[in-house]
């Protein structure tokens, strides 16, 4: 795939369109109009790439709304060299937009042809991202303790897995709901047991699912 001076042209709107949004966080809109996010698009969905909007990516998943990746990332507040566990993988985009703002990236994903591609593409463009094949519902208890984790598909309820893998002054940020919508939410480790929930709006994410791997 190439990535020419129309990509480039069109990511410097998609960046302006995500700023007029609220999402003031410098290193967030540079990683936005550096990484080409056309290339972990199915090929049908090319021309689309550059819109505010998530896209199917096979395996009836999608990727999220730069947008959303972008708020996202912000309510994680990264630090450079902080160890973060992305659940849910699926395009490969949003761990490499974590790792491009200087996080260490480990990410986990229940599909295999995603973990596969994913894995392939961030390897392709040198993120220093590391991918895994398993249910993140569980964590990824063999890295853990982690300084941040971001859950990109809506769950039911936050998984008592990854308030244990989180350290304490970690941020967990998932968005969570019973229904078709989800409430982002961030918490913070305070103590052991002692954790703070903040709730950030309303969003739409595919369903986390639980021992489905
Ligand atoms: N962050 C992604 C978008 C993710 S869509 C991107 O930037 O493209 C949500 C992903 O979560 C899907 O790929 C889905 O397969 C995955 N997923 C759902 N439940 C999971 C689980 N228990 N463990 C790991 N991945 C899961």
């Amino acid at each position: 795939m190439i990535d020419d001076y129309r990509h480039k042209g069109l990511r410097r709107k998609l960046v302006e369109e995500v700023r007029s949004k609220g999402i003031s966080d410098p290193r967030i809109l540079s990683a936005i109009e550096s990484i080409p996010r056309h290339f972990f698009m199915d090929s049908s969905f090319v021309e689309f790439a550059y819109q505010d909007k998530p896209f199917p990516i096979g395996s009836g998943q999608t990727i999220s709304q730069p947008y959303t990746v972008a708020f996202q990332t912000e309510l994680l507040q990264v630090e450079k060299g902080c160890k973060v566990l992305e659940v849910g993988t699926g395009s490969g985009y949003q761990a490499c937009v974590l790792a491009f703002i200087g996080a260490r990236v480990y990410s986990i994903e229940r599909h295999h042809s995603l973990y596969l591609k994913a894995k392939e593409l961030i390897a392709h463009l040198n993120f220093h991202s590391r991918v895994f094949y398993g249910d993140g519902y569980k964590g990824l208890s063999t890295h853990a303790p982690f300084d941040r984790i971001l859950v990109t598909a809506g769950a039911t309820q936050i998984p008592d897995a990854l308030l244990q893998q989180l350290k304490i002054g970690g941020k967990l940020v998932i968005p969570v709901g019973v229904g078709a919508t989800q409430i982002m939410k961030r918490i913070t480790k305070k103590a052991l047991e002692d954790y703070q929930v903040e709730e950030f709006g309303t969003f739409r994410f595919v369903p986390l699912l639980q021992n489905k791997v």
